[in-house]
Protein backbone atom coordinates (compact mmCIF):
# COMPACT_ATOMS: atom_id res chain seq x y z
CA UNK A 1 0.00 0.00 0.00
CA UNK A 2 2.94 2.21 0.86
CA UNK A 3 3.55 2.78 -3.06
CA UNK A 4 0.28 4.69 -3.18
CA UNK A 5 1.36 7.77 -1.51
CA UNK A 6 3.96 8.00 -4.81
CA UNK A 7 1.18 7.93 -7.11
CA UNK A 8 0.03 11.53 -6.20
CA UNK A 9 2.74 14.04 -7.45
CA UNK A 10 3.71 16.46 -5.18
CA UNK A 11 2.87 20.45 -5.22
CA UNK A 12 0.55 19.58 -8.22
CA UNK A 13 -3.15 21.11 -8.65
CA UNK A 14 -5.14 19.72 -11.20
CA UNK A 15 -6.74 21.59 -14.25
CA UNK A 16 -8.24 20.88 -18.08
CA UNK A 17 -7.88 17.08 -16.73
CA UNK A 18 -3.74 17.21 -16.41
CA UNK A 19 -1.24 17.86 -13.35
CA UNK A 20 -0.38 21.62 -13.59
CA UNK A 21 3.25 22.33 -11.29
CA UNK A 22 2.16 26.36 -10.38
CA UNK A 23 5.53 28.43 -10.58
CA UNK A 24 6.99 30.89 -7.54
CA UNK A 25 4.49 29.28 -6.01
CA UNK A 26 4.76 28.80 -1.88
CA UNK A 27 4.98 25.04 -0.54
CA UNK A 28 3.62 23.16 2.33
CA UNK A 29 4.14 19.90 3.79
CA UNK A 30 1.57 17.22 4.43
CA UNK A 31 2.03 15.68 7.88
CA UNK A 32 0.59 12.02 9.12
CA UNK A 33 -0.99 13.02 12.31
CA UNK A 34 -0.24 10.10 13.85
CA UNK A 35 3.54 10.44 13.88
CA UNK A 36 4.44 13.50 13.00
CA UNK A 37 5.85 12.79 9.52
CA UNK A 38 6.07 14.29 6.14
CA UNK A 39 4.07 11.98 4.28
CA UNK A 40 3.28 14.77 1.17
CA UNK A 41 4.25 18.49 -0.23
CA UNK A 42 1.39 20.60 -1.64
CA UNK A 43 1.06 24.00 -2.85
CA UNK A 44 -0.22 27.05 -1.85
CA UNK A 45 -2.11 28.14 -4.63
CA UNK A 46 -2.38 31.80 -5.22
CA UNK A 47 -4.35 34.08 -7.37
CA UNK A 48 -3.13 33.30 -10.54
CA UNK A 49 -3.50 30.01 -10.64
CA UNK A 50 -6.93 30.20 -9.28
CA UNK A 51 -7.84 32.38 -11.60
CA UNK A 52 -6.48 29.63 -14.29
CA UNK A 53 -8.91 27.18 -12.65
CA UNK A 54 -11.70 29.16 -12.41
CA UNK A 55 -11.61 30.07 -16.10
CA UNK A 56 -11.34 26.29 -17.13
CA UNK A 57 -14.21 25.73 -15.07
CA UNK A 58 -16.16 28.00 -16.38
CA UNK A 59 -15.43 27.04 -20.47
CA UNK A 60 -15.97 23.90 -19.49
CA UNK A 61 -19.53 25.00 -18.25
CA UNK A 62 -20.23 26.80 -21.66
CA UNK A 63 -18.55 23.94 -23.87
CA UNK A 64 -21.08 21.62 -25.37
CA UNK A 65 -19.48 18.39 -24.56
CA UNK A 66 -20.72 18.80 -21.05
CA UNK A 67 -23.38 21.35 -21.34
CA UNK A 68 -25.04 19.63 -23.93
CA UNK A 69 -24.49 16.41 -22.60
CA UNK A 70 -27.05 13.56 -22.59
CA UNK A 71 -28.21 13.43 -18.97
CA UNK A 72 -28.03 9.34 -19.28
CA UNK A 73 -24.26 9.97 -20.19
CA UNK A 74 -23.70 12.01 -17.09
CA UNK A 75 -25.35 9.35 -15.03
CA UNK A 76 -23.35 6.89 -17.01
CA UNK A 77 -19.64 8.81 -15.95
CA UNK A 78 -20.68 9.17 -12.10
CA UNK A 79 -22.02 5.43 -12.64
CA UNK A 80 -18.51 4.37 -13.96
CA UNK A 81 -16.76 6.53 -11.08
CA UNK A 82 -18.51 4.33 -8.84
CA UNK A 83 -16.86 1.47 -10.15
CA UNK A 84 -13.66 2.82 -10.49
CA UNK A 85 -13.59 3.25 -7.03
CA UNK A 86 -15.25 0.41 -6.03
CA UNK A 87 -12.11 -1.54 -7.56
CA UNK A 88 -9.61 1.16 -6.18
CA UNK A 89 -11.63 1.39 -2.06
CA UNK A 90 -8.22 -0.52 -0.29
CA UNK A 91 -5.99 2.30 -1.75
CA UNK A 92 -8.24 5.14 -0.81
CA UNK A 93 -8.74 3.79 2.75
CA UNK A 94 -5.04 3.55 3.10
CA UNK A 95 -4.58 7.45 2.07
CA UNK A 96 -7.77 8.50 4.10
CA UNK A 97 -6.38 7.13 7.32
CA UNK A 98 -2.85 7.57 6.57
CA UNK A 99 -3.81 11.61 5.82
CA UNK A 100 -6.41 12.04 8.82
CA UNK A 101 -5.63 9.49 11.31
CA UNK A 102 -8.37 7.93 11.31
CA UNK A 103 -8.51 4.29 11.90
CA UNK A 104 -8.06 2.10 8.79
CA UNK A 105 -11.22 -0.02 9.68
CA UNK A 106 -13.65 3.27 9.76
CA UNK A 107 -11.95 4.58 6.46
CA UNK A 108 -12.92 1.16 5.12
CA UNK A 109 -16.67 1.08 6.82
CA UNK A 110 -17.12 4.17 6.34
CA UNK A 111 -15.99 7.05 4.26
CA UNK A 112 -14.86 5.56 1.17
CA UNK A 113 -17.87 3.33 0.63
CA UNK A 114 -20.38 5.86 1.48
CA UNK A 115 -18.56 8.40 -0.90
CA UNK A 116 -18.84 5.42 -3.58
CA UNK A 117 -22.40 5.01 -2.98
CA UNK A 118 -23.48 9.00 -3.69
CA UNK A 119 -22.30 8.96 -7.07
CA UNK A 120 -23.89 5.41 -7.90
CA UNK A 121 -26.86 7.41 -6.35
CA UNK A 122 -26.52 10.56 -8.06
CA UNK A 123 -25.71 8.98 -11.52
CA UNK A 124 -29.49 7.49 -11.19
CA UNK A 125 -30.99 11.31 -10.46
CA UNK A 126 -29.70 12.51 -13.93
CA UNK A 127 -32.68 11.26 -15.62
CA UNK A 128 -34.62 11.46 -13.22
CA UNK A 129 -35.44 15.05 -12.51
CA UNK A 130 -37.59 17.16 -14.77
CA UNK A 131 -40.01 19.84 -15.28
CA UNK A 132 -43.44 20.54 -14.02
CA UNK A 133 -46.17 22.08 -15.44
CA UNK A 134 -48.18 25.00 -13.74
CA UNK A 135 -51.79 25.37 -13.22
CA UNK A 136 -51.35 29.45 -13.93
CA UNK A 137 -54.26 31.24 -14.52
CA UNK A 138 -55.30 32.79 -18.37
CA UNK A 139 -54.15 31.08 -21.66
CA UNK A 140 -50.80 29.90 -21.02
CA UNK A 141 -48.75 27.34 -20.92
CA UNK A 142 -46.61 27.72 -17.28
CA UNK A 143 -44.32 25.07 -16.77
CA UNK A 144 -40.01 25.08 -15.19
CA UNK A 145 -36.80 23.98 -16.09
CA UNK A 146 -34.39 22.96 -13.89
CA UNK A 147 -30.72 24.00 -15.10
CA UNK A 148 -27.05 24.37 -13.44
CA UNK A 149 -26.03 27.03 -11.48
CA UNK A 150 -22.68 27.13 -13.02
CA UNK A 151 -19.05 27.25 -11.62
CA UNK A 152 -19.17 25.63 -8.18
CA UNK A 153 -16.61 26.11 -5.38
CA UNK A 154 -16.55 23.44 -3.21
CA UNK A 155 -15.06 23.79 -0.05
CA UNK A 156 -14.29 21.07 2.38
CA UNK A 157 -12.99 20.00 5.77
CA UNK A 158 -10.48 17.46 7.06
CA UNK A 159 -12.41 15.14 8.82
CA UNK A 160 -14.13 12.99 6.24
CA UNK A 161 -12.22 14.41 3.28
CA UNK A 162 -13.48 11.90 0.79
CA UNK A 163 -16.72 11.68 1.58
CA UNK A 164 -17.23 15.44 1.60
CA UNK A 165 -15.66 15.38 -1.65
CA UNK A 166 -18.61 13.18 -2.75
CA UNK A 167 -21.20 15.06 -1.02
CA UNK A 168 -20.43 18.09 -3.05
CA UNK A 169 -19.51 16.78 -6.52
CA UNK A 170 -22.02 14.22 -6.84
CA UNK A 171 -24.76 15.98 -6.80
CA UNK A 172 -23.09 19.11 -8.43
CA UNK A 173 -21.94 16.85 -11.34
CA UNK A 174 -25.61 15.25 -11.47
CA UNK A 175 -27.02 18.31 -12.26
CA UNK A 176 -24.91 19.77 -14.91
CA UNK A 177 -22.38 21.94 -12.74
CA UNK A 178 -18.29 22.66 -12.79
CA UNK A 179 -16.84 22.57 -9.91
CA UNK A 180 -13.45 24.11 -8.40
CA UNK A 181 -12.51 21.38 -5.30
CA UNK A 182 -10.96 22.90 -2.24
CA UNK A 183 -9.87 20.05 0.04
CA UNK A 184 -8.67 21.03 3.28
CA UNK A 185 -4.44 22.23 3.88
CA UNK A 186 -4.58 19.09 5.91
CA UNK A 187 -5.91 16.27 4.33
CA UNK A 188 -5.88 16.58 0.00
CA UNK A 189 -4.41 13.31 -0.52
CA UNK A 190 -7.87 11.65 -1.60
CA UNK A 191 -8.55 14.74 -3.53
CA UNK A 192 -5.83 14.64 -5.36
CA UNK A 193 -6.21 10.94 -5.84
CA UNK A 194 -9.68 11.36 -6.91
CA UNK A 195 -8.69 13.61 -9.96
CA UNK A 196 -7.58 10.65 -12.48
CA UNK A 197 -10.30 8.30 -11.53
CA UNK A 198 -12.32 11.54 -12.93
CA UNK A 199 -10.85 11.35 -15.97
CA UNK A 200 -11.02 7.76 -16.56
CA UNK A 201 -14.72 7.89 -15.72
CA UNK A 202 -15.36 9.94 -18.43
CA UNK A 203 -15.29 13.50 -17.43
CA UNK A 204 -14.90 16.04 -20.14
CA UNK A 205 -11.76 18.33 -18.99
CA UNK A 206 -12.10 21.29 -16.80
CA UNK A 207 -15.14 19.53 -15.26
CA UNK A 208 -13.35 19.38 -11.82
CA UNK A 209 -10.66 20.71 -11.64
CA UNK A 210 -8.56 21.31 -7.73
CA UNK A 211 -6.27 23.51 -6.21
CA UNK A 212 -4.57 22.88 -3.08
CA UNK A 213 -3.70 25.62 -0.26
CA UNK A 214 -5.11 27.45 2.86
CA UNK A 215 -7.95 29.70 4.04
CA UNK A 216 -6.30 32.16 1.52
CA UNK A 217 -7.01 29.79 -1.48
CA UNK A 218 -10.62 29.41 -0.23
CA UNK A 219 -11.17 33.04 -0.31
CA UNK A 220 -10.13 33.52 -3.43
CA UNK A 221 -12.75 31.51 -4.20
CA UNK A 222 -15.61 33.00 -2.78
CA UNK A 223 -14.62 36.24 -3.88
CA UNK A 224 -14.49 35.34 -8.07
CA UNK A 225 -16.94 36.92 -10.07
CA UNK A 226 -17.24 34.16 -11.92
CA UNK A 227 -18.13 31.65 -9.39
CA UNK A 228 -21.92 31.07 -9.18
CA UNK A 229 -22.06 29.12 -6.12
CA UNK A 230 -20.05 28.08 -2.75
CA UNK A 231 -20.87 24.65 -1.09
CA UNK A 232 -19.35 24.78 2.27
CA UNK A 233 -19.04 22.69 5.06
CA UNK A 234 -16.59 23.51 7.99
CA UNK A 235 -16.14 25.91 10.71
CA UNK A 236 -19.00 28.73 11.71
CA UNK A 237 -16.57 30.97 11.47
CA UNK A 238 -15.79 30.32 7.67
CA UNK A 239 -18.84 30.44 7.07
CA UNK A 240 -19.69 33.90 8.24
CA UNK A 241 -16.60 34.89 6.14
CA UNK A 242 -18.12 33.22 2.82
CA UNK A 243 -21.36 35.24 3.51
CA UNK A 244 -19.29 38.39 3.54
CA UNK A 245 -17.24 37.26 0.40
CA UNK A 246 -20.68 36.29 -1.53
CA UNK A 247 -22.25 39.82 -0.07
CA UNK A 248 -19.28 41.82 -1.53
CA UNK A 249 -18.95 40.24 -5.00
CA UNK A 250 -21.75 38.56 -7.22
CA UNK A 251 -24.33 37.37 -4.41
CA UNK A 252 -23.13 33.87 -5.66
CA UNK A 253 -25.53 30.76 -3.95
CA UNK A 254 -24.61 29.63 -0.88
CA UNK A 255 -25.00 26.38 1.01
CA UNK A 256 -23.90 25.90 4.26
CA UNK A 257 -23.70 22.13 6.61
CA UNK A 258 -21.71 23.34 9.73
CA UNK A 259 -21.43 21.73 12.89
CA UNK A 260 -23.18 20.83 15.97
CA UNK A 261 -23.44 20.08 19.86
CA UNK A 262 -25.79 17.04 19.06
CA UNK A 263 -27.75 15.61 21.66
CA UNK A 264 -28.87 11.80 23.00
CA UNK A 265 -32.05 12.12 24.90
CA UNK A 266 -32.42 8.99 26.52
CA UNK A 267 -35.50 7.60 29.15
CA UNK A 268 -35.90 5.34 31.69
CA UNK A 269 -37.49 2.92 29.03
CA UNK A 270 -35.05 2.95 26.58
CA UNK A 271 -32.75 -0.27 26.15
CA UNK A 272 -29.65 -0.06 28.01
CA UNK A 273 -27.03 -2.25 25.63
CA UNK A 274 -28.34 -0.19 22.60
CA UNK A 275 -28.38 3.50 24.38
CA UNK A 276 -24.51 2.46 25.72
CA UNK A 277 -23.07 1.27 22.31
CA UNK A 278 -24.58 4.25 20.09
CA UNK A 279 -23.84 6.89 22.48
CA UNK A 280 -20.21 5.75 22.80
CA UNK A 281 -19.81 5.02 19.37
CA UNK A 282 -21.86 8.71 18.74
CA UNK A 283 -18.88 10.83 20.36
CA UNK A 284 -15.86 8.37 19.27
CA UNK A 285 -16.41 7.44 15.79
CA UNK A 286 -13.58 9.37 14.04
CA UNK A 287 -12.27 10.73 17.36
CA UNK A 288 -15.33 13.16 18.14
CA UNK A 289 -13.97 14.81 14.52
CA UNK A 290 -17.17 14.49 13.65
CA UNK A 291 -19.85 17.03 13.18
CA UNK A 292 -22.85 14.61 14.30
CA UNK A 293 -20.67 13.99 17.50
CA UNK A 294 -23.14 13.35 19.77
CA UNK A 295 -21.25 15.43 21.81
CA UNK A 296 -24.31 15.63 24.68
CA UNK A 297 -25.78 12.72 26.63
CA UNK A 298 -28.78 14.28 27.60
CA UNK A 299 -29.93 11.44 30.17
CA UNK A 300 -32.88 10.64 33.01
CA UNK A 301 -31.68 11.05 36.54
CA UNK A 302 -33.04 7.26 37.23
CA UNK A 303 -30.72 5.94 34.59
CA UNK A 304 -27.73 7.88 34.55
CA UNK A 305 -25.71 5.88 37.05
CA UNK A 306 -25.89 2.87 35.35
CA UNK A 307 -24.97 3.93 32.12
CA UNK A 308 -22.68 6.32 32.75
CA UNK A 309 -20.70 3.15 34.37
CA UNK A 310 -21.02 0.98 31.50
CA UNK A 311 -19.83 4.15 29.15
CA UNK A 312 -17.20 4.53 31.41
CA UNK A 313 -15.72 0.48 31.38
CA UNK A 314 -15.91 0.91 27.64
CA UNK A 315 -13.51 3.96 26.83
CA UNK A 316 -11.43 2.54 29.16
CA UNK A 317 -10.58 -0.43 26.91
CA UNK A 318 -10.99 1.26 23.80
CA UNK A 319 -7.94 0.80 21.69
CA UNK A 320 -6.03 3.76 21.22
CA UNK A 321 -2.98 2.94 18.08
CA UNK A 322 -1.59 3.67 14.86
CA UNK A 323 -4.21 4.43 12.89
CA UNK A 324 -3.22 2.21 10.25
CA UNK A 325 -3.47 -0.76 12.26
CA UNK A 326 -6.85 -2.95 11.47
CA UNK A 327 -7.16 -3.27 14.89
CA UNK A 328 -7.06 0.53 16.32
CA UNK A 329 -10.62 2.12 17.37
CA UNK A 330 -9.41 5.50 17.95
CA UNK A 331 -6.73 7.11 16.30
CA UNK A 332 -5.15 10.22 15.98
CA UNK A 333 -6.41 13.97 16.17
CA UNK A 334 -5.76 15.76 12.75
CA UNK A 335 -3.36 18.17 14.36
CA UNK A 336 -1.21 19.48 17.08
CA UNK A 337 -3.64 22.96 17.11
CA UNK A 338 -6.88 20.80 17.22
CA UNK A 339 -5.30 18.45 20.10
CA UNK A 340 -4.90 21.68 22.26
CA UNK A 341 -8.06 23.07 21.29
CA UNK A 342 -9.84 19.87 22.95
CA UNK A 343 -6.90 20.17 25.66
CA UNK A 344 -8.68 23.33 26.90
CA UNK A 345 -11.80 22.37 26.38
CA UNK A 346 -11.11 19.36 29.01
CA UNK A 347 -9.97 21.96 30.76
CA UNK A 348 -12.66 24.18 30.98
CA UNK A 349 -14.71 21.60 31.65
CA UNK A 350 -13.10 20.95 35.07
CA UNK A 351 -12.59 24.69 35.77
CA UNK A 352 -16.08 24.66 35.66
CA UNK A 353 -17.20 22.00 37.84
CA UNK A 354 -17.76 19.13 35.75
CA UNK A 355 -16.78 16.01 37.17
CA UNK A 356 -14.32 14.18 35.00
CA UNK A 357 -15.18 10.71 34.74
CA UNK A 358 -12.42 9.43 32.37
CA UNK A 359 -9.83 10.48 30.07
CA UNK A 360 -9.13 14.27 29.84
CA UNK A 361 -5.70 14.29 28.67
CA UNK A 362 -3.61 14.16 25.48
CA UNK A 363 -1.70 10.57 25.58
CA UNK A 364 1.59 11.04 26.05
CA UNK A 365 3.47 7.15 25.95
CA UNK A 366 5.67 6.42 23.49
CA UNK A 367 4.95 6.14 19.99
CA UNK A 368 1.84 7.94 20.84
CA UNK A 369 3.44 11.46 21.84
CA UNK A 370 4.58 11.90 18.29
CA UNK A 371 1.00 11.69 17.00
CA UNK A 372 -2.06 13.78 18.26
CA UNK A 373 -3.98 11.76 20.54
CA UNK A 374 -6.17 12.27 23.17
CA UNK A 375 -7.79 9.84 25.86
CA UNK A 376 -11.81 9.13 25.22
CA UNK A 377 -13.44 11.65 27.39
CA UNK A 378 -15.95 11.65 29.60
CA UNK A 379 -17.72 14.83 32.03
CA UNK A 380 -20.52 14.02 34.39
CA UNK A 381 -22.51 17.02 35.93
CA UNK A 382 -22.58 19.11 32.90
CA UNK A 383 -24.78 22.04 33.20
CA UNK A 384 -25.90 23.95 30.30
CA UNK A 385 -24.17 27.25 31.21
CA UNK A 386 -20.83 25.30 30.81
CA UNK A 387 -18.76 25.92 27.94
CA UNK A 388 -18.06 21.77 27.34
CA UNK A 389 -22.18 21.85 26.97
CA UNK A 390 -22.26 24.85 24.31
CA UNK A 391 -19.31 24.85 21.82
CA UNK A 392 -18.47 21.91 19.18
CA UNK A 393 -15.14 20.59 20.68
CA UNK A 394 -14.76 18.59 17.42
CA UNK A 395 -12.57 15.79 19.85
CA UNK A 396 -13.48 12.46 22.26
CA UNK A 397 -15.11 14.67 24.77
CA UNK A 398 -18.67 13.47 26.10
CA UNK A 399 -21.16 15.87 28.17
CA UNK A 400 -23.48 14.24 30.88
CA UNK A 401 -26.44 16.49 31.03
CA UNK A 402 -28.89 14.66 33.36
CA UNK A 403 -32.73 15.73 33.58
CA UNK A 404 -35.93 14.46 35.27
CA UNK A 405 -38.86 15.63 33.03
CA UNK A 406 -39.52 15.41 29.38
CA UNK A 407 -40.13 19.18 29.20
CA UNK A 408 -36.40 20.07 30.91
CA UNK A 409 -34.50 17.18 28.39
CA UNK A 410 -36.15 19.37 25.42
CA UNK A 411 -35.31 22.51 26.72
CA UNK A 412 -31.78 21.52 27.31
CA UNK A 413 -31.51 19.93 23.64
CA UNK A 414 -32.76 22.46 22.11
CA UNK A 415 -30.14 25.19 24.51
CA UNK A 416 -27.42 25.79 21.82
CA UNK A 417 -27.34 27.62 18.79
CA UNK A 418 -27.02 24.48 16.89
CA UNK A 419 -29.62 22.49 15.59
CA UNK A 420 -27.71 19.32 13.42
CA UNK A 421 -28.95 16.00 14.61
CA UNK A 422 -29.89 14.37 18.08
CA UNK A 423 -32.01 11.15 19.17
CA UNK A 424 -34.28 10.04 21.37
CA UNK A 425 -34.35 6.81 23.15
CA UNK A 426 -37.82 5.35 24.72
CA UNK A 427 -39.77 2.38 23.77
CA UNK A 428 -42.83 4.84 23.92
CA UNK A 429 -43.01 5.75 20.46
CA UNK A 430 -45.50 8.16 20.87
CA UNK A 431 -43.51 10.29 22.71
CA UNK A 432 -40.60 9.65 20.53
CA UNK A 433 -42.50 11.33 17.51
CA UNK A 434 -43.83 13.84 19.52
CA UNK A 435 -40.56 15.03 20.77
CA UNK A 436 -38.89 14.18 17.46
CA UNK A 437 -41.13 17.60 16.10
CA UNK A 438 -39.84 19.29 19.03
CA UNK A 439 -36.20 19.32 18.57
CA UNK A 440 -34.89 21.74 16.36
CA UNK A 441 -32.11 19.30 14.23
CA UNK A 442 -32.26 19.09 10.70
CA UNK A 443 -31.81 14.67 11.74
CA UNK A 444 -33.59 12.85 14.96
CA UNK A 445 -32.80 9.44 14.76
CA UNK A 446 -35.40 7.22 17.48
CA UNK A 447 -33.50 4.05 19.08
CA UNK A 448 -30.61 4.55 16.73
CA UNK A 449 -27.68 6.81 16.01
CA UNK A 450 -25.90 8.04 12.80
CA UNK A 451 -27.34 6.62 9.59
CA UNK A 452 -27.24 8.04 6.72
CA UNK A 453 -28.48 7.47 3.66
CA UNK A 454 -27.64 9.29 0.29
CA UNK A 455 -31.30 9.37 -0.40
CA UNK A 456 -32.04 10.95 3.11
CA UNK A 457 -31.44 14.92 3.34
CA UNK A 458 -28.94 16.00 6.15
CA UNK A 459 -28.20 19.91 7.14
CA UNK A 460 -29.04 22.17 10.16
CA UNK A 461 -31.42 24.25 12.16
CA UNK A 462 -30.21 27.44 13.40
CA UNK A 463 -26.69 28.00 13.13
CA UNK A 464 -25.81 24.31 12.52
CA UNK A 465 -26.10 25.35 8.28
CA UNK A 466 -28.24 26.62 5.35
CA UNK A 467 -29.91 23.94 3.04
CA UNK A 468 -30.19 20.05 2.78
CA UNK A 469 -27.81 17.85 1.27
CA UNK A 470 -28.16 14.65 -0.14
CA UNK A 471 -31.52 13.29 -1.75
CA UNK A 472 -33.74 14.93 -4.24
CA UNK A 473 -32.81 17.88 -1.85
CA UNK A 474 -29.28 18.31 -3.19
CA UNK A 475 -30.73 18.94 -6.17
CA UNK A 476 -32.13 22.33 -5.03
CA UNK A 477 -28.74 23.59 -4.19
CA UNK A 478 -27.32 22.85 -7.32
CA UNK A 479 -29.98 24.01 -9.95
CA UNK A 480 -31.81 27.35 -10.96
CA UNK A 481 -35.45 26.92 -11.35
CA UNK A 482 -36.76 29.01 -15.40
CA UNK A 483 -39.82 29.55 -15.41
CA UNK A 484 -41.33 29.29 -18.85
CA UNK A 485 -44.91 30.95 -20.13
CA UNK A 486 -45.74 30.28 -23.41
CA UNK A 487 -49.64 32.16 -25.06
CA UNK A 488 -51.73 29.43 -25.92
CA UNK A 489 -54.74 30.96 -28.30
CA UNK A 490 -58.05 28.73 -28.01
CA UNK A 491 -57.22 27.43 -25.39
CA UNK A 492 -59.88 25.02 -23.11
CA UNK A 493 -56.67 24.19 -21.17
CA UNK A 494 -58.22 22.54 -17.88
CA UNK A 495 -54.39 21.91 -16.66
P1 LIG B 1 -12.52 25.63 8.67
O1 LIG B 1 -11.49 26.62 9.04
O2 LIG B 1 -13.92 26.06 8.62
O3 LIG B 1 -12.08 25.00 7.27
C1 LIG B 1 -12.95 24.40 6.35
C2 LIG B 1 -12.50 24.70 4.94
O4 LIG B 1 -12.59 26.11 4.67
C3 LIG B 1 -11.05 24.35 4.69
O5 LIG B 1 -10.89 23.88 3.37
C4 LIG B 1 -10.38 25.69 4.87
O6 LIG B 1 -9.12 25.78 4.31
C5 LIG B 1 -11.36 26.61 4.21
N1 LIG B 1 -11.21 28.02 4.57
C6 LIG B 1 -10.61 28.56 5.67
N2 LIG B 1 -10.74 29.91 5.65
C7 LIG B 1 -11.42 30.24 4.53
C8 LIG B 1 -11.88 31.46 3.96
N3 LIG B 1 -11.66 32.64 4.55
N4 LIG B 1 -12.56 31.42 2.81
C9 LIG B 1 -12.82 30.24 2.21
N5 LIG B 1 -12.42 29.05 2.68
C10 LIG B 1 -11.72 29.04 3.85
O7 LIG B 1 -12.43 24.41 9.63
P2 LIG B 1 -11.12 23.91 10.34
O8 LIG B 1 -10.13 24.96 10.67
O9 LIG B 1 -10.63 22.83 9.50
O10 LIG B 1 -11.75 23.38 11.71
C11 LIG B 1 -12.10 24.32 12.74
C12 LIG B 1 -13.37 23.91 13.42
O11 LIG B 1 -14.43 23.83 12.48
C13 LIG B 1 -13.36 22.52 14.03
O12 LIG B 1 -12.75 22.48 15.27
C14 LIG B 1 -14.82 22.20 14.07
O13 LIG B 1 -15.42 22.77 15.19
C15 LIG B 1 -15.35 22.85 12.82
N6 LIG B 1 -15.48 21.88 11.72
C16 LIG B 1 -16.71 21.46 11.36
C17 LIG B 1 -16.82 20.53 10.35
C18 LIG B 1 -18.15 20.00 9.92
O14 LIG B 1 -18.23 18.90 9.37
N7 LIG B 1 -19.23 20.72 10.08
C19 LIG B 1 -15.72 20.02 9.71
C20 LIG B 1 -14.46 20.49 10.09
C21 LIG B 1 -14.37 21.42 11.08
P3 LIG B 1 -7.87 25.42 5.24
O15 LIG B 1 -7.99 24.00 5.59
O16 LIG B 1 -6.74 25.65 4.39
O17 LIG B 1 -7.95 26.32 6.44
MG1 LIG C 1 -8.21 25.90 8.63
Amino acid sequence: MKQIIGQIPQNAIWIDNEWVFPESVETYEIINPSNGEVISTCVKTNSKYVDMAVASSHKAFHNPEWNHINPRERGRILYRLSEILERRKEEFAYIESLNNGKPLSEARSVDIPSAINMYEYYAGWTTKYGSEVIPVNGPYLNYTLRQPVGVVGAIIPWNFPFLMAAWKLAPALATGNTVILKPSEQTPLSALLLMECLKEAGLPKGVVNLVTGFGETGELITRHPLVNKIAFTGSRTVASKILHASAETNLKRVSLELGGKSPNIVFPDADIDKVVDAVFWGIYANKGEVCAAGSRLIIHKDIKDVVLDRLCNKAKKLKIGNPLDPDTQIGSLISRKQLERVESYAKSGIEQGARLVTGGKRVTNEPFDKGFFFEPTIFDNVTCDMKIAQEEIFGPVLAVIEFTSEEEAIQIANSTIYGLVSAVWTKDVSKALAIAEKINSGTVWINHYNNFDPASPFGGFNESGWGREMGFYALELYTEIKSIWVPISRSNRTL
